[in-house]
């Protein structure tokens, strides 16, 4: 059954306090929305902490992110979020924060796309890492245009994380799943390095997708996740003797009519 936008809203208020009781958001940052029908969008509040929201501090906007009923100012990021509906039909919520290790990968230009735990592989491919925009503006959506369509987590550089889904939990549990990923492969890292996944083993995970029921858009896509073929030293190179190349440079010469 359907829940009703006063359960909704609790919903909503729920996940803001674990958000920000798991320390994604810090003060004020983050924003939450759910797609209530067609035209409405239920969004949390600019200037109130995640963690200390009343179901009442909740606003309802158009889907032009104009402000129908709530006393309190929208989120600032109405915008990116109304990008994920218009984009995504299947979508009903968002979720975007801050959380420390997947920002510090984002911070560092890092996408979390290698392959490495089989229920990052089954449930997001991999969470790509889209350019720097200013916050509150075109040019923070700009980058996720095309990534948006294709998975269901991204990496935002220099800024945070933003992953959606058909309910506001599932939202939440996809970013959970991201942070969780970018703390192992943090781990693995400072232990000397992750072993990623070969090819073989990466199509046998989005294989058994079915048998879970995941969904996941993402999937068996060059560099994603990038795997252990593509992610081993000197991959992309090759070796050649120096009787061949030579064979090689000749032919060239040879081809332009200069040798
Ligand atoms: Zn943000």
């Amino acid at each position: 059954m359907a829940k009703t936008e006063r359960e909704i809203r609790q919903d909503v208020v729920d996940i803001g306090r674990l958000i920000y009781q798991k320390g994604w958001v810090a003060a004020n940052d983050g924003n939450i929305t759910v797609r209530l029908d067609q035209d409405r969008v239920l969004c949390t509040p600019t200037g109130v902490s995640k963690g200390m929201m009343q179901a009442d501090d909740l606003i309802i906007c158009d889907m032009q992110g104009n402000k129908l009923q709530g006393v309190k100012e929208r989120t600032s990021e109405i915008a990116m979020h109304l990008t994920v509906y218009n984009l995504r039909p299947d979508v009903r919520s968002v979720v975007h924060a801050h959380p420390p290790v997947a920002t510090g990968y984002a911070t560092a230009g890092r996408p979390l796309n290698q392959a490495l735990l089989p229920e990052v592989i089954i449930g997001l491919g991999c969470v790509p890492l889209a350019d720097y925009g200013l916050p509150g503006t075109p040019a923070l959506t700009d980058p996720m245009l095309p990534l948006i369509p294709k998975y269901d987590a991204l990496l935002m550089a220099n800024h945070g994380a933003v992953c959606y889904g058909e309910d506001v939990y599932k939202a939440f549990f996809r970013m959970e799943t991201v942070e969780h990923y970018a703390r192992i492969s943090l781990v693995a890292e400072l232990l000397g390095g992750a072993t990623v996944l070969p090819k073989t083993e990466v199509e046998k995970l989005l294989e058994s997708r079915t048998r879970y029921g995941v969904t996941a858009r993402a999937g068996a896509e060059p560099g994603c996740p990038v795997v252990a073929e593509e992610a081993a030293p000197g991959a992309g190179k090759f070796l050649v003797t120096r009787e061949e190349l030579i064979g090689l440079v000749e032919a060239a010469l040879h081809a332009r009519g200069v040798a």
